[in-house]
C-alpha cells in the first residue's frame, strides 16, 4: 500500500516556511491505518516492551494501539501543565526560545524497557527530550519508532545510540 498518497502536504502550516504533513487523510482510512499500525509493529520485531511513550498530540494516534498490540501500558508525554500528579519536567531549545515536556514521575519504572512513538521526526527535538525524562526515570528505551521522518533535518543525530525507525522518509 501507497501510504504517501494519504499523507497531505500542507505548505505554511503552523508558520511561514514549514511543510506540515497531514496524516488525517490517514486516520481517516481504516485500511491506510490497519496496514500503519502493521507496519510500526514489524519495525519493532519480536522484542519486549513494557510501556510506550508517545509525544502530545500526534503520538497519541498511534501510541497506544502499539501499546494494546504489544501488551505493554501506555505513557503520555504532555505539554507543560496538563499532566495532574507528580511530575517529571525537561526543558529544550527550539531555533527561537525553549519548550518544556512533561511525564508523571511514576509513569515509567527503573529498568522498563520503552519504546518511544511520534508521528514525526523533525528536528529531533521533542524525541530527545523525550528520552531524556525517560532515562531521569530509569527507563531503558528500545527504539525510537515514527511514522514519519524529515531525512534533511537530521533529527536522529541528536538520538546517538537509540534505535531509530520511521516508516516513510522524505
Ligand atoms: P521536532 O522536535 O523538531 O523533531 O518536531 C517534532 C514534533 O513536531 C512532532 O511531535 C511532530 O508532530 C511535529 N512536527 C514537526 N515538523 C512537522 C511537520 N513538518 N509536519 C508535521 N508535524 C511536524
Amino acid at each position: 500500500m501507497n501510504l504517501k498518497a494519504f499523507i497531505r502536504d500542507i505548505d505554511n502550516f503552523p508558520q511561514e516556511g514549514v511543510i506540515f504533513k497531514d496524516i488525517t487523510p490517514l486516520l481517516a482510512d481504516a485500511k491506510a491505518m490497519q496496514y500503519t499500525l502493521d507496519r510500526l509493529l514489524e519495525m519493532v520485531g519480536d522484542v519486549k516492551i513494557d510501556k510506550v511513550v508517545g509525544m502530545e498530540s500526534r503520538g497519541f494516534f498511534f501510541a497506544p494501539l502499539l501499546a494494546q498490540r504489544l501488551n505493554a501500558g501506555f505513557i503520555p508525554v504532555r505539554k507543560p501543565n496538563k499532566l495532574p500528579a507528580e511530575k517529571t519536567s525537561q526543558t529544550y531549545d527550539l531555533e527561537y526560545g525553549t519548550d518544556t515536556l512533561e511525564i508523571h514521575s511514576d509513569a515509567i519504572l527503573a529498568g522498563e524497557k520503552i519504546l518511544v512513538h511520534d508521528d514525526v521526526l523533525a528536528t529531533g527535538g521533542t524525541a530527545k527530550a523525550t528520552c531524556d525524562l525517560i532515562k531521569r526515570l530509569g527507563g531503558e528505551i528500545v527504539q525510537c519508532n515514527f511514522l514519519i521522518e524529515l531525512d534533511f533535518l537530521n533529527g536522529r543525530s541528536k538520538l546517538d545510540k537509540t534505535d531509530v525507525k520511521a516508516l516513510l522518509n522524505y
